[in-house]
């Protein structure tokens, strides 16, 4: 809805270019966009004389600039009873659908993952466990960089098995809303949890998304341990994933990582070229977007760590070509698309934003890492920081060191330097960076 909401402030612009002042401000300024619903633009006017005036007068106009901005080529203007009508008919339709409805993304399947050497493996355990879920691989442990593909296996595996399987009861739920479900239930008023274990025990599949997140509060870690073994006994599958290893979460209980040793521990790596040029090609017929061969080639030659990136850049080249009324996006566009997203990101950086990921990604304490304090694993954030500052900011080391950290040049220098160095050699290092990056860069 929010995203109609900003197109229809184009559509907006452009009306008000192409009529008075005073037409505009009596007539089009009042419609609102109610939604796009099978290829129509569904549009509400504040009353009938409106809807009539517009209906007459500017039919023409709106049709024009709703194709530009949205290449949509029908409208229609609801006046209040219609209206009324609308949504009365919607309530019902999304009552009767609620009952139903699919809970995982259906964009979001095996169909539509693209399988290449960085992914395989994982893609093959993801299958075998929708397949035949608690068989193999229980649990399966997936881990890889951020924007690689986790969520949306998860998805795949919930939404192949409620398809082919709708008996099983599956559940996907984030780390943090499995803890807020426990918290929930624990601080109500009777502490009573038995709702939280008859939630989380009666399924077969169990799916908890980012367990990096996990709490070290003994309480949640210890619920989390036992659903884990109950559901593990009964042979109900549980499906895992981290944007680093188990043993690599500070967090994580030892027992727990030594459970998780159980099943399959799978990572995702960041796609080659061949498979972003595939996954590109995919998402721009999934979207309906006309794209020239050489701008798909020269994205995937450009994003290449992170795959909500690519379709990033994807989606605002087909929105620069639209915008300037081009059938097919070229490769000027793909240019200006990733030229523009860089800058984007990057005018809003600020030291203090890079210490604050640096610090909740390895939780480690910003004040810690601003200070003196030279245990390795301190060392090592403060050395990450001014990496990212120097990479993506072009702060000069002087300055870094003088304003961020009070010292001298060469200790900046050595810190960057450091990691630099490892980058492409140590894996687990260059892993951190790439996440590091993509999500300052995301911001
Ligand atoms: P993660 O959970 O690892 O951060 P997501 O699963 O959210 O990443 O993926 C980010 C985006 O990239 C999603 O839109 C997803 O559809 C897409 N994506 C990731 N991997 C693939 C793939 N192999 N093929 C097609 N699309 C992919
Ligand atoms: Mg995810």
């Amino acid at each position: 809805m929010d995203n109609i909401t900003a197109k229809w402030e184009e559509v907006l612009i452009e009306l008000a270019n192409q009529v008075s002042a005073i037409s505009y401000d009596m007539w089009l300024k009042k419609l609102e966009p109610i939604d796009v619903i099978e290829g129509v633009f569904y549009i509400k006017a504040p009353n009938n004389m409106t809807k009539k005036i517009c209906n007459e007068s500017y039919s023409f106009l709106i049709s024009q600039a709703i194709s530009k901005v949205l290449n949509i080529d029908e409208f229609e203007i609801f006046g209040t009873e219609e209206y009324e009508e609308f949504t009365k008919h919607n309530i019902k339709q999304n009552e009767k659908e609620e009952k139903k409805e699919c809970p995982f993304n259906p964009k979001f399947t095996f169909e539509n993952f693209v399988v290449g050497k960085s992914n395989q493996f994982v893609y093959s355990a993801a299958k075998s466990v929708a397949e035949n879920p608690g068989a193999r691989f229980n649990p399966l442990f997936i881990y890889g960089g951020v924007g690689l593909g986790k969520t949306h296996l998860l998805h795949s595996i919930g939404n192949f098995i409620f398809k082919n399987n709708p008996k099983l009861n599956i559940l996907y739920v984030t780390c943090e809303k499995f803890t807020n479900d426990y918290l929930e239930c624990l601080h109500n008023k009777n502490k009573d949890i038995s709702k939280f274990r008859e939630k989380y025990r009666s399924l077969d599949v169990l799916m908890v998304d980012d367990i990096q997140f996990i709490s070290n509060k003994e309480s949640t870690q210890l619920e989390f341990f036992n659903t884990f073994n109950d559901l593990h006994q009964s042979n109900k599958h549980i499906i895992i994933t981290s944007d680093r290893p188990p043993n690599e979460i500070s967090t994580l209980n030892d027992r727990m990582v030594s459970r998780f040793n159980m099943g399959l521990i799978q990572d995702i790596q960041a796609p080659d070229f061949e498979t972003r040029y595939v996954i590109l090609q995919k998402k721009a017929q999934l979207e309906n977007c006309l794209v020239d061969n050489d701008a798909l080639v020269f994205i995937a030659e450009n994003v290449t760590s992170n795959i909500r990136e690519l379709e990033g850049v994807l989606s605002k080249t087909a929105f620069l070509a639209s915008l300037r009324g081009h059938p097919r996006a070229t490769i000027e566009e793909a240019k200006e698309a990733l030229k523009t997203k860089l800058e984007e990101s990057k005018e809003q950086l600020t030291p203090n934003l890079i210490i604050d990921i640096v610090s909740k990604y390895y939780r480690i304490d910003k004040q810690a890492i601003l200070g003196t304090k030279r245990t390795k694993e301190i060392a090592d954030a403060r050395h990450m920081s001014i990496y990212l500052m120097c990479e993506l900011m072009n702060l000069p080391m002087a300055t870094i060191g003088r304003e961020i950290f009070s010292r001298d040049h060469t200790t900046i220098m050595h810190a960057r330097n450091k990691i630099a160095d490892a980058y492409g050699k140590n894996d687990k290092i260059t892993r951190e960076i790439n996440d590091l990056k993509s999500m300052i860069l995301q911001q």
